[in-house]
């Protein structure tokens, strides 16, 4: 796979790039810290502190001297992680794999097992179970480097399976993560979710996957701003977006120019790509019916000596059909040979290109082989996908399909006997060219129908409000266990930290339905969405919950700042008019009910997120049935064992009982 693969070379640079930064950091705790004492005793190894001013041969032979002097396990472990961080440095993956396979990780050293099964050869079902395993062991010991790693490489593997569902399920939870680990995963990440995109998207999706490449453009440069040694990173990474765009231009969007401009910014002394951008440049030339241009370009790319190309079989196929374009040559030998492993969207641009060319024999190679492309790839993908979610009509008109298809390749089949035995027949060129124009009809409407499919399923799986542009109910569930480890953690190590939960709900809102419409009310929820956003810290989790109703939770520094943060929400919405269009003015108001977790040191640490949410609409409603416009929030209940009956009744009844402390903004009290 041509995007595919070009990116897979990438993001094996930047793992090392990233164990570079790692890797100090660890050989400082590994040999500086504890001593864990073994079966044999022996005094633990420690680096010496020239150590660091060794080169990569050095530090080798001085770690191989020190594991052959070690009786302890402990000691050769320890050494032997050190080595293949060093080996993964230096991009020596056949010895990472042997080192792995004699001393194996051990289950705690996510990082150690991170390098192992990334080093494991095959894409194949092993290599995903394994990876599977670490992810949710990383997940779990909050090692956000690893799980953001292992769930990409996943939704890597099952891109190269075709489960493009799949893929997109894991890039969707490494995303947020690598974001939150660094931002050279975050970019890699990014950029393969785009390339998905834009290789197995409908046109929308491919338009989703180029604005996530623009906007990989804008961080990458800036981060030239703050480390000017970053150069070569993003010299390399602008360079894989630029072609990556070309390419989604000539492929997708056919848009010649565009393609001639981002192949323009790629730096021709980049070896690996140097072949790909002169063929891709003098084809979209030819389309362009610039021939000069295309045939000079043509020209230097057959001058690229064969140590520097990069994958070029598919590309001396293309390089036979632009000559056959430019009237050059008629010879097709490299076509003839094109091999059926060639990533299926190369495959499928170039087989179009061949069919739609003025060369008799070249349009039936193209033929012959789209049938088998068709049968071997993309009939198994569809019918898998199809087949996963379709009802027994869906089922019933797929076989229905597919029969049709059958009849269509048999009829093909006896056209291509016929056309060997008198190839120069045109009639029976022509039939077999409108045979591939019902089967291509075919393949678009089934595919269509996949997208869609596929679309839907996405929407599902997405962790955003479609209106508001907030994170959804989803996102929250996914990553309020975290936050709420980060505050146990900060108290176990003394600091008292806690998170606040406030849910808001706007005062009267089906009144603005009922009286404006429902356009207005969509409006004013973006309006409220944007005035809180405004009101808050970037790193708030502020989510809708539904509804009119949001959520926002907040790690709090000071405790004032639990009330303060309330009060300046309200003022927010209801101290000025809102202003929508049409002129429209309406006043807003909200209230809010929160709570605090935990409410001491001392609290239930392990209480489940949903009482608190619980808790906190409770007294939501106590805003509402008091006053309206107003906060309310729960400081403290009493005692543990009252917690059930708390939840259970109206925060009225609980205050009157004594079972709760209470901080209000409501005016007058009504206790009775
Ligand atoms: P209260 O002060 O007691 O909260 O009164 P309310 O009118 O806000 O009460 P309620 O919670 O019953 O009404 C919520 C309304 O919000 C009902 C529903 O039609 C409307 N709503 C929910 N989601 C949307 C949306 O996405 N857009 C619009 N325009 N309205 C929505
Ligand atoms: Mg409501
Ligand atoms: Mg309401």
């Amino acid at each position: 796979m041509i995007l595919l693969q070009w990116n897979g070379v990438q993001f094996k640079s930047l793992s090392n790039f990233i164990a570079l930064v790692f890797c100090v950091f660890v050989s400082t705790q590994l040999f500086a810290s504890e001593v864990v004492t073994t079966n044999i005793t022996e005094v633990p190894v420690t680096l010496p502190q020239v150590y660091e001013t060794y080169s990569y041969e050095e530090k080798v032979d001085w770690l191989k001297q020190a594991i052959d002097n070690s009786k302890s396990r402990d000691n050769i472990y320890r050494l032997t992680t050190e080595l293949v961080f060093q080996y993964d440095l230096n991009n020596e993956t056949e010895l990472i794999r042997s080192t792995c396979q004699s001393l194996p990780p051990e289950s705690k050293d996510l990082d150690y097992r991170l390098l192992c099964v990334t080093a494991h050869v095959d894409n194949d079902e092993t290599k995903l179970k394994t990876l599977v395993v670490l992810q949710k062991d990383a997940l779990e010991a909050d090692n956000i480097r690893v799980a953001a790693e292992s769930s990409s490489t996943i939704a890597w593997i099952y891109s190269s399976f075709g489960e493009i569902e799949q893929a997109f399920r894991n890039y969707e939870i490494a995303l947020p993560l690598a974001e939150y680990a660094n931002i050279y995963l975050f970019n890699d990440v990014t950029l393969n979710l785009a390339t998905l995109y834009i290789v197995h998207g409908d046109s929308e999706y491919v338009e989703k996957g180029i604005s996530l490449m623009l906007d990989a453009i804008e961080r990458v440069n800036n981060l030239l701003l703050d480390d000017p040694s970053a150069s070569r990173y993003v010299e390399n990474t602008l360079a894989r977006i630029h072609f990556n765009l070309g390419i989604a231009n000539t492929f997708h969007r056919t848009n010649y120019p565009q393609a001639l401009h981002y192949f323009g910014l790629i730096d021709p002394e980049l070896t690996e790509l140097r072949q790909s951008v002169l063929v891709f440049s003098s084809l979209a030339y030819a389309e362009l019916n610039n021939f000069e241009e295309s045939k000079a370009l043509l020209a230097q790319s057959f001058q690229v000596p064969s140590s520097q190309t990069f994958n070029s079989d598919y590309l001396k196929c293309y390089q036979e059909v632009i000559k056959v374009k430019l009237d050059d040559s008629t010879e097709i030998e490299q076509c003839h040979l094109l091999s059926e492993s060639t990533s299926v969207e190369v495959q499928q641009d170039l087989l179009k290109r061949m069919i739609d060319a003025e060369h008799a024999e070249l349009s039936l190679i193209g033929l012959q082989k789209l049938y088998s492309l068709y049968i071997n790839s993309l009939l198994p993908l569809l019918k898998q996908n199809s087949g996963k979610s379709a009802s027994r009509t869906e089922l019933t008109r797929l076989q229905q399909e597919s029969r049709l298809k059958g009849e269509l390749i048999n009829k093909e089949k006896a056209l291509t006997a016929a056309e060997q035995e008198k190839l120069a027949s045109q009639s029976n060129l022509t039939i077999a060219i409108i045979a591939v124009f019902i089967l291509l009809l075919l393949m678009v409407v089934l595919q269509l129908r996949q997208k869609q499919k596929l679309a839907d399923q996405f929407a599902q799986m997405s962790l955003f409000d479609k209106l508001t542009g907030l994170n959804n109910r989803h996102y929250f569930e996914q990553n309020i266990k975290r936050e709420m480890r980060f505050v146990k953690r900060a108290i176990e190590g003394d600091r008292y930290t806690p998170i606040a939960i406030y849910l808001f709900d706007i005062d009267h809102f089906k009144n603005v339905n009922d009286t404006y419409g429902h356009d207005v009310g969509d409006e004013v929820l973006i309006e409220f969405a944007r005035r809180i956003n405004e009101a808050i810290r970037d790193s708030d989790m502020f989510i809708r919950w539904g509804g009119e109703e949001f959520l926002l939770v907040a790690r709090l520094f000071e405790l004032d700042d639990y009330y303060a943060i309330a009060e300046r929400v309200r003022g927010a919405i209801s101290d000025t008019e809102f202003e929508l269009e049409n002129m429209l003015k309406l006043k807003v108001s909200c209230t809010i009910g929160s709570v605090i977790f935990p409410s001491s040191p001392e609290d239930d640490l392990t209480r489940p997120w949903d009482q608190l949410v619980k808790l906190a609409d409770n007294a939501l409603y106590m805003g509402k049935r008091q006053q309206r416009d107003c906060w309310v929030c729960v400081d403290k209940v009493i005692a543990e064992e009252n917690f059930s009956l708390v939840l259970s009744q109206d925060l009225e009844d609980s205050i009157k009982d004594n079972l709760v402390e209470v901080t209000h903004s409501i005016k007058e009290f009504d206790r009775s």
